[in-house]
């Protein structure tokens, strides 16, 4: 049996059994999973978890799931790097990365909500999954869907990054390219979620899907040694991996795991989509949605349905919030690749930058410890960089015309 008490609207707190169902009929408040601490507590120890295989169920019990885990068996437990090369240049005593990068499937934190939202829609017996996307998800659902043999509808902007779309289409899902931004993909996906009876990851079975992305806090605890960082900067599209994090750590303070917890959470956007951002820099309560412009298309939701409850946590955890332009984004890019030999998207582009001027601002201290979450891998946006990388040297195949390109090498030494 599984450790799910059931559902609990955030707004009004009324109870809801486990359904795929996302608001609240009296309130349209969202709907969150609710957890037996003190059953999960009994089970769910430091030693436990580390005899498990190295995947994102290692921490099951604190998923929404009832049965065995089903998607995802190799995704999770990414590299946690000690970014010492990136901290000297950013002026600060202790620097990690949170690689989503690498491990995944399909290179991004995706995979985190995807394994739990597939896994879910198979104990709800669904045979087809949908989703709404900015990019990452497309991919994530179409090969994990793949895999696990669900009928797939997929729908994104049809401006989307084409290596993005290729990346999504290779795994052969029924991949819908709507005329308009995602705010206007998903209000569509929301009308056929209603009509159809699909597993729309993001929509109908948000609640359990939401919950993947607490792997990524867990993670970050464990392989900090069982401690949580002063700080973490999260990059936000919905607002939803900033807000799971932070219930990450609440939760592994909840079960014992954890024996303290002072982390500031701070909300990383782009300029040209920062409702959130631009709500915490204005101290007030109102997300205004705007209508995204910028390269950063995996973050460009102008309308964030989990924006106010990403502002409480930084606000309550005594963090901020920053945006940063598109050639910030770039340099961002370029700087993790150059320091760290990571090669991020637009979305970690937008993390590093955001965390450069914060440290440069003062919100983050130079003399505490630093977690960012780079979630997204580079080679999925390269559009991005073009224009804007170093030039390769173009030679003929002899020794006089590499010696001659060395040359030039030297002298701009
Ligand atoms: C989806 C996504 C995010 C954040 O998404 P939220 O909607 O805020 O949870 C961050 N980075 C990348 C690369 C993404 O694809
Ligand atoms: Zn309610």
């Amino acid at each position: 049996m599984g450790y799910v008490n059931g559902l609990k609207c955030r707004e009004c707190g009324r109870e809801y059994a486990v359904e795929p169902i996302y608001v609240c009929e009296f309130c349209f408040g969202p709907l969150e999973v609710v957890y037996d601490y003190k059953k999960i507590m009994k089970v769910l120890t430091r030693k436990t978890i580390e005899k498990r295989e190295k995947n994102l169920w290692r921490y099951k019990e604190l998923l929404p799931v009832d049965g065995e885990p089903q998607v995802g068996l190799k995704s999770g437990y990414t590299p946690l790097i000690k970014a010492d090369n990136l901290a000297k240049e950013l002026g600060i005593k202790e620097l990690y990365i949170k690689d989503d990068t690498v491990v995944h499937p399909t290179l991004s934190f995706k995979d985190r909500v995807v394994a739990v939202a597939l896994t879910k829609a198979k104990e709800f017996g669904f045979d087809t999954v949908a989703c709404a996307s900015t990019g990452n998800l497309a991919h994530s659902v179409s090969a994990h869907g793949a895999k696990a043999g669900f009928k797939r509808f997929v729908f994104i902007p049809a401006t989307l990054e084409p290596s993005k779309i290729v990346a999504s289409l290779v795994y052969e899902p029924h991949l819908v390219a709507v005329d308009g931004n995602y705010d206007e993909v998903n209000r569509l996906c929301s009308e056929i979620a209603n009509k159809y009876n699909w597993a729309f990851v993001n929509i109908n079975i948000r609640p359990f899907y939401a919950e993947g992305s607490k792997t990524q806090g867990f993670e970050i605890i464990e392989q900090l040694g069982w401690k949580a960082p002063d700080n973490v900067v999260v990059p936000c599209a919905s607002g939803s991996l900033l807000t799971k994090i932070w219930k990450s750590f609440r939760e592994f303070k909840e079960i014992g795991i954890l024996k303290e917890l002072y982390t500031k959470v701070f909300a990383a956007q782009a300029t040209g989509c920062s409702p959130i951002s631009t709500a915490i820099k204005q101290e007030t309560d109102m997300i205004r949605p705007v209508k995204p412009n910028t390269v950063a298309k995996s973050l460009a939701i102008g309308n964030p349905a989990d924006g106010f409850y990403a502002l409480q946590v930084v606000k309550q955890t005594g963090g901020y919030g920053e945006d940063v332009s598109d050639e910030e984004i770039i340099e961002g890019i370029k700087m993790l690749a150059r320091t760290e030999g990571v090669f991020a998207e637009t979305a970690g582009g937008v993390t590093l930058a955001c965390t450069k001027k914060l440290i440069e601002a003062g919100r983050i201290n130079r003399d505490e410890t630093t977690v960012i979450c780079i979630t997204g891998n580079g080679l999925k946006t390269q559009e991005a960089l073009t224009g804007h990388t170093i030039s390769p040297y173009y030679i003929k195949p002899n020794l006089a015309s590499f010696e001659e390109a060395l040359k030039k090498i030297q002298n701009t030494k």
